[in-house]
């Protein structure tokens, strides 16, 4: 049961071959079985799981209309705030918060009657490409464990790819969405920013954060995507506009003269040779559909990286700012009469990790008086080339693509000293962040030098998520028929018992 689709899950809960309470005991089972492996999980709620599953149950048994996803299980990013449930943003500074309400994305989960079954774990602060920065220690990659799961949302990655939960919750501020699904073999989508509301998602980088969906097939993706998106008045850069057929366009996956654009300088050096080829090989494939395939020029791209590490460090020193050890989490240093400084400064300096400081650091000098105008300004000025870049591509094409990372999976411990070097793996992925618009990574294959997924990444403009859907879909049914099976059913199995 647990290895079928969103849809097929669906599907038989409608037909009633299985309630949810039996889809969401597997899953639990599952997650006891093979999480002390993967740890894709920071707290497991099988109580309040199973409370949610039974309700949807017995509103299905008595003929109430139930929308497409109710039933079916999730796992949830830690980044997320779900009432009364510890929620840490993978930083020991908020161990032992639980929120006093629910983010707009989890009432719009449980309106839904999707099963959230649990909190994953990621990067301190969605701050890193590999999950190794949590406070918590990594998650491992389901294909290998001795190999990271990409990050920032690795747990939630790994938690689908291993069969833990279909579906889950990420958020993409660089790429923390579509770099750990390129690098789990699964689909990951970060909608257009400001699709999807940001109210109750812990900050990072206000201006560049965005959540969105995990699953193991692009119409799974959809559903869910439809599921969390929408105006929130609550959110002040939330769009209020319909949100786009992405569902209906997953279904449809049609390619036939539609024009998608390979950006030059997405390719080529710096990508490990697997990943090149597969990506060659999808576009074939899509050639072959009848789409057709230009080339496109976006020569500030090779800015963006440095551009992303000033504003993202810039707006993170002033929206950590609040963790001051009066209002959540953790409090230490409170003794014999310390000021209300010291005790600040010793709460910050034990419950934040070394790359959340590194940003803080870095993103407070970025902003400083004298140095304003050099880096921070000059980085906005990098995004105004950017957006321009992009703009130019699409009234070239429908879509752009590109590989999603430069590598498949690399080793725990393989960069995370190295900072500029784990940067790098979202070098393909922030672009689309820093110009607001929305990008998905699907599966493409395996890279033949060490057998793991290789992730391919399409971008179209803001509010046309759909093109994302139709494109994606058109290419892995493809895909499918190329290689027999879905990619996920070549990753070795996890085995037996925790
Ligand atoms: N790896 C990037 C960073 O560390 C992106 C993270 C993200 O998207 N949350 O900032």
């Amino acid at each position: 049961m647990i290895r079928k689709t969103a849809v097929q899950m669906a599907e038989s809960l409608a037909q009633g071959e299985t309630t949810s309470v039996e889809l969401t005991q597997a899953h639990l089972d599952r997650i006891a079985d093979v999480d002390g492996k993967v740890k894709a999980f920071l707290h497991v709620d099988a109580e309040g799981a199973l409370a949610q599953a039974k309700q949807v149950d017995e509103k299905r048994k008595s003929g109430e209309k139930l929308s497409p996803l109710a039933g079916i299980p999730l796992a949830l990013k830690d980044v997320l705030t779900q009432k009364g449930i510890p929620t840490t943003s993978g930083s020991k500074i908020l161990e032992g918060w639980r929120p006093p309400y629910d983010s707009t994305v989890v009432s719009k989960l449980k309106d839904a009657g999707v099963v959230i079954m649990g909190k994953t774990n990621m990067d301190e602060f969605a701050m890193g490409s590999s999950t190794e920065n949590s406070g918590y220690g990594p998650t491992f990659n389901p294909w290998d464990l001795a190999r990271t799961p990409g990050g920032s949302s690795g747990g939630s990655a790994a938690a689908v790819s291993s069969f833990e939960a279909p579906l889950a919750i990420g958020s993409d501020t660089g790429g923390s969405i579509r770099q750990p699904a390129a690098l789990t073999g699964i689909v990951g989508v970060r909608p257009t920013y400001g699709a999807v509301s940001r109210f109750g998602l812990i900050a990072y980088s206000s201006s560049l954060d965005q959540a969105g969906p995990f699953g193991r097939t692009v119409l799974d993706t959809a559903l869910l995507h439809e599921v969390m998106a929408g105006h929130d008045p609550k959110d002040a850069t939330s769009i209020n506009a319909p949100v786009p057929a992405v569902v209906a366009a997953a279904k449809s996956g049609d390619v036939k003269g539609m024009k998608i654009g390979v950006i030059k300088q997405l390719q080529g050096e710096g990508y490990q040779k697997g990943v090149q080829t597969r990506f060659d090989e999808s576009l074939k494939e899509l050639a072959a559909l009848g789409a057709e395939i230009v080339e496109v020029d976006c020569p500030s791209f090779e800015y963006a990286l440095a551009a992303y590490y000033l504003i993202a460090p810039s707006e993170c020193s002033s929206n950590l700012a609040r963790f001051d050890a009066m209002r959540y989490g953790l409090r230490t240093g409170d003794v014999n009469g310390a000021s209300a400084e010291a005790v600040m400064s010793a709460t910050r300096d034990a419950g934040f990790g070394r790359e959340v400081k590194r940003r803080i650091i870095l993103g407070t000098y970025a902003l400083s008086s004298g140095y304003y105008d050099a880096y921070y300004g000059s980085a906005q000025k990098i995004r105004t080339l950017i957006i321009q870049d992009y703009a130019k591509a699409f009234s070239q094409a429908d879509v752009l693509v590109s590989p999603t990372a430069p590598t498949t999976a690399f080793k725990i411990g393989e960069k995370v000293d190295d900072p500029m070097a784990m940067y790098l793996a979202d070098v393909a992925t922030i672009p689309v962040n820093l110009a607001g618009i929305c990008g998905m990574s699907l599966p493409a294959g395996l890279a033949d030098e060490d057998n793991l997924p290789v992730g391919f990444q399409i971008m179209a403009p803001a509010m046309q998520d759909q093109r994302l859907y139709q494109a994606g879909s058109a290419l892995e049914a493809a895909l499918l028929s190329k290689w027999g099976a879905p990619i996920l059913d070549k990753a070795p199995a996890l085995g037996g018992s925790k």
